[in-house]
């Protein structure tokens, strides 16, 4: 049977997933973290936030030679975004799954992009691209003691 990498991780990781302004300002919020909810990863951190323009400029560092860069920026730092830090199995890669393609246009129906978004510049979520960026990310947007380490009860029912 041929496994792509993309599902093929068996590690807990985390990873950072955010809602974007335009998320928060279409009242996506809740239909947004259920879908994590749903699959079963655990949330550990949580906060609606209205990110300085420095933390956006860091946290999309990669890009700043793109010439959508200034406007990036301005969409992320434009109205208040919801932070997330999700653990679980294969996480990240998971999570950029159901997130879908950055293009809305080109996510797949059932996706988050997908079903809630059209263009690439309004596409409602962050999702980190490695375990590495998603370490990376959480320590950018969350504070010591803004994240919680516990066990959902469902943990057994989820995890074999
Ligand atoms: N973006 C954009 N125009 C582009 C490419 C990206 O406005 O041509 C924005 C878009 O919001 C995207 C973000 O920059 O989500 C980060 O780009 P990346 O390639 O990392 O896409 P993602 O990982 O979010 O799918
Ligand atoms: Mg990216």
């Amino acid at each position: 049977v041929f496994l792509p990498r993309l599902v093929a991780s068996m590690e807990v990781e985390e990873t950072y997933i955010m809602i974007k302004p335009d998320g928060v300002q279409r009242g996506l919020v809740g239909e947004i973290i259920s879908r994590f909810e749903k699959k079963g990863f655990k949330l550990t951190g949580l906060k609606l936030f209205q990110c300085p323009t420095e933390l956006a400029q860091e946290h999309y560092k990669d890009l700043q030679s793109k010439p959508f860069f200034p406007k990036l920026i301005n969409y992320i730092t434009s109205g208040p975004v919801v932070c997330m830090a999700w653990e679980g199995v294969g996480v990240v890669a998971s999570a950029r799954k159901l997130i879908g393609a950055t293009n809305p246009l080109n996510a797949e129906p059932g996706t988050i992009r997908g079903d809630l978004a059209v263009q690439t510049g309004r596409n409602v979520v962050h999702g980190s691209d490695s375990p590495e960026n998603g370490k990376r990310e959480i320590a950018l947007w969350f504070k010591e003691g803004e994240l919680c380490d516990w066990t959902p009860v469902q943990e057994p029912w989820v995890k074999e």
